[in-house]
């Protein structure tokens, strides 16, 4: 597998033809990232998280397990850490709780769920799991939503679980208008995989935007803008929600090669580079098609991003 890693972020990996291929892709969030912003030891931790996250999704594909399974696992380990803006550690809406916000969709049946305004719910991916494959929904939200996770066994916090220190002193830093610490902002997660028999499935799960009103909902949760997964392409997408729900990101890349034979990285650079930058749109998308290309590209300093093929190398990287 041959791996170029180009101008703007934008990966291309081609599986050899005739070679079974699988593969992984996640991202930590798009943002104002530059490596004078972190630590050594914050960057380590970032991408010691992300590296767990891409192997427990490598163990599922290796094993021939379905790319649904492998974008779970993998998001989960992203929402199970402080560090990143889904489960544990999301950004504080201006009152100060957390409101969660995911979608996971299949795309061998074009199925898919998705969760929106959770506030007690340590695992947003797998309640919008169960809402695609256990209810004859596709989208539930807040109380309704909650009920369904008690009914099916979806663990349950408190929102303390949620609430970090470093995500309140980031509200606090925010509401007084002074300059952010760096991470306060980004970090929603998300991951695209294609599995040993040619399946590709898409995730996503954020907190949403720092100091958002209560109620807001984001693109993560909207399936097409956010998340989109079909037999040709997946997609999860992170950035100022309402330009990706405007303008239906992750569905916009998967048409434009279906309708238009476009491929994955020209789709994917014309959105996120062109089209979004012309409207003032911030951030990137990962995305997958069924011959294991990959793009990640993004018009913000940095994204963390990471893959992971059949050769088990897993490579992630943060800044342009
Ligand atoms: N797209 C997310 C939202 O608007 C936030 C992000 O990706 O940083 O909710």
């Amino acid at each position: 597998v041959n791996v170029a890693v180009p101008m703007h972020g934008v990966a291309t990996a081609f599986a050899r033809s005739g070679t079974p291929g699988f593969r992984l892709v996640v991202h930590g969030g798009a943002g104002p990232l530059r490596s004078d912003r972190y630590t050594p030891d914050q960057e380590r931790a970032f991408r010691a998280t992300l590296d767990t996250a891409l192997r427990l999704g490598y163990a599922v594909l290796s094993d021939g397990g379905p790319s649904l399974d492998a974008v779970q696992a993998a998001i989960q380990v992203l929402e199970d850490s402080p560090l990143f803006n889904a489960g544990r550690g999301a950004v504080l809406t201006s009152a100060g709780t957390v409101e969660l916000d995911a979608s996971i969709m299949d795309g061998r049946q074009r199925t898919a769920g998705s969760v929106a305004g959770l506030t007690r719910i340590k695992n947003p991916i797998a309640l919008a799991r169960v809402v695609m494959e256990r209810t004859p929904h596709v989208m539930m939200a807040g109380e309704g939503a909650e009920a369904l996770a008690w009914e099916q066994g979806i663990p349950m916090v408190s929102q303390e679980y949620f609430i970090t220190e470093e995500r309140k002193r980031g509200l606090e830093t925010l509401q007084e208008s002074r300059p952010l610490p760096s991470g306060s902002v980004h970090g929603t997660v998300g991951a695209v995989a294609l599995d040993l028999d040619g399946h590709l499935a898409a995730g996503t799960s954020t907190g949403g935007l720092i100091n958002k009103r209560p109620g807001r909902i984001g693109d993560s949760p909207i399936i097409g803008a956010g998340t989109f997964a079909n037999a040709t392409c997946a997609v999860s997408a992170t950035g100022s929600g309402e330009h990706f729900i405007r303008n239906v990101v992750a569905y916009d890349i998967c048409a434009r090669m279906e309708y238009r034979g476009d491929s994955l990285q020209g789709a994917a650079e014309d959105v996120v580079l062109r089209k979004l930058v012309q409207e003032g749109g911030e951030g990137g998308v990962i995305a997958l098609d069924k011959h294991g290309n990959v793009a990640t590209p993004f018009n913000s300093e940095g994204m963390f991003r990471g893959w992971i093929g059949a050769d088990g190398k897993a490579v992630v990287e943060i800044y342009r």
